[in-house]
């Protein structure tokens, strides 16, 4: 069942601090996730054990475990500041039955020398949220960390109000951030870097491993797998809300859902965050932030590119450069199939963007505008109707669409199907997360969050009470802000 390694704890002992969970006086499940638990090769029948419970609840550790706390730094808000997990352990690798390597961590489970004024803990809310949310992106088909379990804790934590405290135990192909590598620079020099640097190739990109100048190619690689990941968020209206450099995964998953959320209404400046005052993480602007990291990530690694500075900076800068070709080709690709587009071109750029002014200006909603063309009525029937529809601009624009769909080789049956397979009936919309959270807070009900799971897990497909979850709010429901609530 448990088949751990501890490949990070034999990096030099700098780049973290052996520590083990804080034990908890009452654990029990909230909520569990059985296909994930297969995967790991972990006994899904085992998530309703004491056993595994005393383990998700970091009051005994597995077999093969030596937890430790990660060092990193971050830029956050465009600030640099030394973090780490102040409030995570990493119990081991889990090698699945896949062979893949795979991070089990708990998060809120206690203080650790990163904590700083933190109490190490999170609230049940938090956590859940992290859970949906994580979940939605992968039935999305979003690379993302995943949550085997949440945990209720039995302890008060004190937010703005008392709320329950939790752990969810999370996933990731490894929780390497970009700020990792800018704590490592800063720490151990260029020594530090290389260590980092040889163990994510190793582990995420071995393919660098042949190219004349491994390390450049690691940053293209990175840059590569970033773009491609926010070119996704950008598809299915995801805001992260702390695109912060600690947020940012080495590997190209999505990584810490806190203030996210994904648009109902299209408007392109939307922001979520309570703590996002400038609109720094703005929607529209999440493209340019993800170079903006990268190019602290390349930073970091200017040692390793080259022995001369200038060449270094000028490989880096190229390398930097090639973002936005990654970006602008993964968007218009995808762009591209949601419209039914086997093939989007350049030339294809005027309209889709005119559809998304045509949404903009209309307040129509996002995820349905888009289902609405893949031409499923069925299950929209019992939506509001979309006012976007009769207009005469509308229908200029649709006549555009349709001439340039019959240039292409696919019939009807073709384009629908390619449609329906890129655009999700379903997304984790703010209003049903809430209140899912909401139960599951004041009721101890988790049937709400039971409910939305099952819908976000097969987000493309209808099935019956699929058209609950693609209600947009109404103005009442609608939540405007969401708070770091950790
Ligand atoms: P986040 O905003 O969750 O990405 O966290 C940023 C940093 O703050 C990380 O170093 C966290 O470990 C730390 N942190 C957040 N909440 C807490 C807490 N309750 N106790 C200790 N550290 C925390
Ligand atoms: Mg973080």
């Amino acid at each position: 069942m448990w088949n751990l390694e501890n490949t990070y704890a034999n990096l030099n002992s700098g780049l973290y601090a052996r520590q083990a969970p804080t034990a908890v006086p009452e654990p029990h499940w909230v909520v569990t996730n059985p296909a994930l638990a297969d995967s790991l090769g972990l006994d899904p029948a085992a998530l309703q054990s004491e056993e595994l419970l005393a383990i998700c609840a970091g009051n005994a550790l597995p077999p093969g475990s030596l937890p430790l706390a990660q060092a990193y730094a971050g830029h956050q808000f465009g600030n640099f500041t030394i973090l780490g997990d102040g409030r995570a352990v990493l119990l081991g690798e889990q090698r699945t039955p896949s062979g893949e390597r795979i991070d089990i961590q708990l998060k809120g489970s206690g203080p650790t020398p990163f904590s700083r004024r933190g109490d190490g803990r999170a609230t049940l809310s938090a956590m859940l949220r992290e859970f949906i949310i994580s979940e939605a992106l992968y039935g999305l088909g979003i690379a993302t960390t995943r949550s085997l379990a949440v945990i209720a804790t039995g302890e008060t934590v004190y937010r703005q109000q008392a709320e329950p405290g939790a752990i969810v135990v999370r996933t990731a192909a490894s929780h390497v951030r970009v700020g990792t590598f800018e704590y490592a620079i800063r720490q151990g020099g260029a020594e530090r870097v290389r260590e980092l640097a040889d163990y994510c190739i190793d582990r995420h990109y071995p393919e660098c491993q042949q190219a004349d100048n491994r390390y450049l190619a690691l940053l293209d690689a990175v840059i590569q797998r970033q773009a491609r990941l926010i070119a996704q968020w950008m598809q299915v209206g995801f805001i992260h809300g702390v695109m912060n450099t600690d947020n940012m995964s080495l590997c190209g998953e999505s990584i810490d859902f806190g203030p996210c959320a994904f648009m109902d209404e299209y408007a392109a400046n939307t922001v979520f965050s309570s703590i996002d005052q400038q609109g720094r993480y703005a929607f529209s602007n999440q493209p340019a932030i993800g170079q903006w990291n990268l190019a602290r990530f390349a930073e970091s690694l200017l040692p390793l590119l080259a022995e001369e500075q200038a060449t270094a900076i000028s490989l880096a800068q190229e390398a930097l450069g090639a973002y936005v070709d990654y970006y602008q080709q993964a968007w218009l690709q995808g762009m591209g199939h949601k419209l039914g587009l086997s093939e989007a071109t350049e030339a294809d750029r005027p309209l889709i963007e005119d559809w998304l002014t045509l949404l903009e200006q209309h307040k129509a909603d996002f995820t349905n505008s888009f289902r609405a063309l893949a031409g499923d009525a069925a299950s929209l029937a019992e939506l509001p109707p979309q006012p976007l529809f009769n207009q005469p601009a509308f229908s200029q624009w649709q006549q555009r669409w349709q001439v340039r769909l019959a240039e292409q080789t696919l019939d009807q049956a073709e384009v629908t199907a390619l449609m329906q397979a890129h655009n999700p009936q379903v997304i984790a919309r703010n209003h049903q997360v809430e209140q899912a959270l909401q139960a599951a807070r004041q009721f101890g009900d988790l049937q709400p969050c039971e409910q939305l799971l099952n819908h976000l897990r097969k987000p493309f497909s209808s099935s019956p009470g699929t058209a609950k979850y693609c209600l947009p709010p109404k103005p009442a429901e609608r939540v405007r802000e969401t708070f770091c609530g950790t």
